[in-house]
């Protein structure tokens, strides 16, 4: 830190935190300062100039560990921090606090992967890990040789996401109004653990709560690739595109749930995951959601023949 201005800037502390992720060899980009999401303009306000001159760039492609871009960015503005988990080679598992919505009872994200754990007759892992800002925790792991893992939503239980290509995660040193991001445990990232990669990329069966309709295999199926699918088409998607991608999504999924081949519940929480991933505020994702439920449950046309 010794050859950084010595006046005060607000954005000095950040700096430091930003700095010290790259040096780890996390490419980072500045988030709007006490905020979760991305700082600088939107897709759709895309000036073209500058760094988007051949087109506009997302997050995950403007994110560097260049120490003099990084001084640039942080001494202009206290920007919270974002690491780009594709191009950092992590897949964080996102484990979360409860929402208000949530039923009484309902587990939270630590208590979710502990019970995954021990279905799965594995320790927690110990790895690199960090408080979030509302409580949560971050588990970073390092992405298994030659896999680009995206990003997942309610996969790995109630309230477990993780984050890797086409998403981020909020760096230590962070702020918002609900608190801080603080290292929890700062030794490196281990690699992801054989079991859970098997368990992100083994299709699944949605879990069921109601009375199951009567189903062709083949029904279910497609409804657990359309909503992994989907999901991951939201959860990259870029500024500017992203409401209207999780509308078109969430009503291309829609149907699986108007034929009970999905809970409701089921494909709510995993499009609030990937659309908050990509950005979007809870409510925005909240609103966005319903609007395009009740309009596929409104309009779905009886499943077509099973073949
Ligand atoms: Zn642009």
């Amino acid at each position: 830190m010794s050859d950084l201005p010595s006046i005060d800037l607000p954005g000095l502390g950040l700096l430091a935190h930003a700095m010290a992720a790259a040096e780890r060899g996390w490419p980072v980009f500045p988030l709007r300062p006490g905020d979760k999401r991305p700082a600088g303009h939107a897709e759709r306000r895309c000036p073209g100039t500058g760094r988007c001159t051949d087109g506009h760039r997302t997050p995950e492609q403007r994110a560097t560990t260049d120490p003099d871009l990084l001084v640039a960015a942080w001494t202009h503005a206290p920007y919270n921090i974002g690491i780009a988990t594709g191009p950092s080679g992590l897949l964080v598992v996102d484990l979360d606090t409860l929402k208000d919505n949530d039923e009484k009872g309902t587990p939270d994200g630590v208590t979710s992967f502990e019970a995954l754990c021990e279905r799965a007759g594995h320790a927690v892992p110990l790895t690199h890990r960090v408080r979030t800002a509302r409580g949560g925790m971050h588990l970073y792991f390092t992405q298994p040789d030659g896999a680009r893992l995206p990003n997942s939503a309610g996969r790995l239980g109630r309230h477990i996401d993780t984050r890797g290509w086409g998403g981020y995660v909020v760096a230590p040193g962070s702020r918002t109004p609900h608190g801080s991001y603080e290292i929890l445990d700062g030794r490196p990232p281990v690699p992801l653990p054989d079991w859970l990669h098997t368990a992100l990329t083994t299709p699944t069966t949605p879990a069921r709560t109601s009375a199951p309709a009567v189903l062709t295999g083949k029904g279910t199926r497609a409804a657990e690739v359309a909503l992994e699918r989907e999901t991951a088409t939201v959860a990259a998607s870029p500024e500017g595109g992203r409401n209207a991608q999780l509308l078109a999504s969430t009503r291309a999924v829609g149907r699986f749930v108007a034929w009970g081949d999905i809970p409701r519940h089921v494909a709510e929480q995993a499009f609030q995951g990937a659309g908050e991933a990509a950005g979007l505020t809870t409510a925005e994702c909240r609103a966005t959601i319903r609007s395009a439920l009740d309009w596929s449950i409104r309009t779905a046309r009886p499943r077509p023949a099973a073949a």
